[in-house]
Parts: C-alpha cells; sequence; structure tokens
C-alpha cells in the first residue's frame, strides 16, 4: 500500500491536500481516499470500491473516449476563464457556486467569463453543493442564468430532497442530485419524490463500478460520472464507470487531475479535444516516491483503512502487499 499525499492547485471543499491511499491487488491499483470528515461507516463503501477495483477489474467498456467537463472553483472572472482555456479542449464547464462568503456579483462574473471562454457553443452547469435554501436557489438560478447564456442544469441547488423538488417544479432549470444520491440514506428518494432530472454517481462513495452501474439501471435517469477530486487511479474508477454505462447523454465531471500539483501516475487522466481516453493509467514508483505521504499521515490512514476494513469485515493482505 501507499499512502500519498497531494497540495491542491487551488483550495477545494474546503481543503488544500487531498490525501488517501493505493492498494494493490491481483487486478491491478486501486484508490481508497475518503474525505476527512467521513466516519467509519461512510468510508467503509469508499473501501468497498477500492476492493473491487483491485481485485476484479473493471468491467468491460462499450466506448474508449469520455467526454469531460472542466471544472471551475469559486474563483475570480479572470481565473475562471484561464481554467477554461487551459482545460484540454474542453466544450463543458462545470461552475462552482454558493460559495461560503462570496456575493452573486462574484458568480456573476464568473460566469460571464466563463462563457466569454467557452464561447457560444459551450455549455456551462453549475454546482451549488445544497448551499442555497428553495427562495435563494430560484431569485439566483435566474440570475445566473442570464449571466452564463444558458444553463446546461444545476447541481444540487439545494441540501434536502424535498427541497430539490421544489426548485425542480419551479424552475424550468434542469436539477441533478449529487449528495442527494451519494450521501442518502435512500437514493431512490430523488427518484420517488421527482427531485431530479439527471443524477451525479462518484464510484468510491457508492460502494464501486459495479454497485453505481446496478444504481443507475434501477434509478433509471441520465447519469453524470463525477471523481472525488482523486488522483488518476481514483480517477480510472469513475472512467470505467463511465465506459461501462449503456447511455451517457453528458460530458462527465472526471477532469479533475489537473487541481492536483502532482499524481500517482506516469501520465495522469487529463482531457485531450475535451474528451479522457478510456484507460488504466501506470503508477509509477518515481511518482510514489514524490507523493509519498509523511510518516504521521500514513499512520493515520493505516488505521483509518483497518477500521474500515473491519466494518466490511475484510481481510486485506492481498491489497496490502
Ligand atoms: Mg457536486
Amino acid at each position: 500500500m501507499h499512502v500519498f499525499s497531494i497540495p491542491l492547485t487551488t483550495r477545494f471543499r474546503r481543503i488544500d491536500v487531498r490525501e488517501g491511499v493505493l492498494l494493490r491487488g491481483p487486478a491491478g491499483w486501486a484508490e481508497f481516499s475518503p474525505f476527512a470528515d467521513y466516519d467509519d461507516v461512510e468510508s467503509a463503501a469508499w473501501l468497498r470500491a477500492a476492493l473491487e477495483a483491485a481485485r476484479e477489474g473493471h468491467p468491460p467498456a462499450v466506448r474508449d473516449r469520455i467526454p469531460v467537463n472542466v471544472t471551475v472553483p469559486a474563483v475570480d472572472g479572470p481565473r475562471a476563464h484561464a481554467i477554461v482555456r487551459a482545460s484540454g479542449g474542453c466544450t463543458t464547464a462545470k461552475v462552482k457556486v454558493a460559495e461560503p462568503g462570496q456575493s452573486e456579483a462574484q458568480e456573476v462574473e464568473r460566469l460571464e467569463a466563463v462563457r466569454d471562454a467557452l464561447g457560444p457553443a459551450g455549455r456551462i452547469r453549475i454546482d451549488a453543493n445544497g448551499g442555497w435554501d428553495v427562495a435563494t436557489a430560484l431569485a439566483r438560478l435566474a440570475v445566473l442564468d442570464r449571466a452564463a447564456g444558458g444553463l446546461e442544469y444545476v447541481e444540487q441547488p439545494c441540501a434536502s430532497v424535498e427541497d430539490l423538488a421544489a426548485v425542480r417544479r419551479r424552475t424550468d432549470a434542469l436539477v441533478a442530485a449529487d449528495e442527494s444520491i451519494r450521501r442518502a440514506e435512500d437514493p431512490f428518494e430523488v427518484v420517488r419524490r421527482e427531485a431530479a432530472d439527471v443524477v451525479v454517481l462518484k464510484v468510491q462513495p457508492l460502494g464501486g463500478v459495479r454497485a453505481c452501474l446496478r444504481l443507475a439501471e434501477d434509478v433509471g435517469l441520465p447519469v453524470v460520472v463525477s471523481s472525488a477530486l482523486e488522483s488518476s487511479v481514483g480517477l480510472a474508477q469513475g472512467i470505467a464507470l463511465a465506459a461501462a454505462l449503456p447511455e451517457l447523454p453528458f460530458a462527465c465531471g472526471l477532469a479533475t487531475a489537473h487541481l492536483l500539483t502532482d499524481d500517482t501516475v506516469v501520465r495522469p487522466l487529463l482531457p485531450v479535444g475535451g474528451a479522457i481516453g478510456v484507460r488504466r493509467p501506470v503508477v509509477a514508483p518515481a511518482a510514489l516516491a514524490r507523493t509519498a505521504a509523511s510518516e504521521d499521515v500514513a499512520a493515520r490512514w493505516r488505521e483509518r483503512l483497518e477500521r474500515c476494513a473491519a466494518v466490511l469485515g475484510e481481510d486485506l493482505a492481498d491489497v496490502l502487499g
């Protein structure tokens, strides 16, 4: 096993450094990288995903390129413009909004800059990470739709499924559910309450590629596969899901390797011409050495891994090598 610690290029999701563990099983390398604020029970799903990738590998792919969006954090207009222009040809952008402490004017500036960088044919989606109440969401959506020159969809405008459904009923914007799927006790509540048009699936929090394929089939809504800000080993698990889904009508949120200042592989999974090729990246000893966490951090992750293995009743001998 390898514990990595990689600084982010921009503060994101209120973290500055991405940490996690790489495991190696008979089917290859896999990543276990639950965020620090997730408890052992929730993090156990992330371990299930890693064990599946390390032991069983990926299901058959039905496509060899995954169209992806560029992700624009809560940065100012000039920086947002530069991120889109440096995105490897992405024609869809996902722009973070509802950042605590930021104003509507800052969001408008960011969206106008993204539209300018993408041109009229580009698609813009926004992600509020559940940060708005219903009234704020409805008011802000009207303003931001104008600033963006049209929104493809709004991801998780409000935190609760009930509020998502209320927003969806009262606006023309398509609504995507993210946290309401992956952090919910019952992901089907979104379907029952008709709270979303699109679901965002993330492989690690949902327990693996095969679990996500089953969930996608059961939910019956269009799927956008997104990353959890992983290194390219974890991103490959998302790419595998996107490659195996029967339909993939939207660009995926898997172009996040550039948000990390380094990676664990020889050739990170970065987009070319707006898409990422379906492949399993090669883990490199030099990259592992560069990204190795300090002894304290590594010890903390070893303990976390053991606790999550205990939750699953799993013996990790075959993947700790
Ligand atoms: Mg999201």
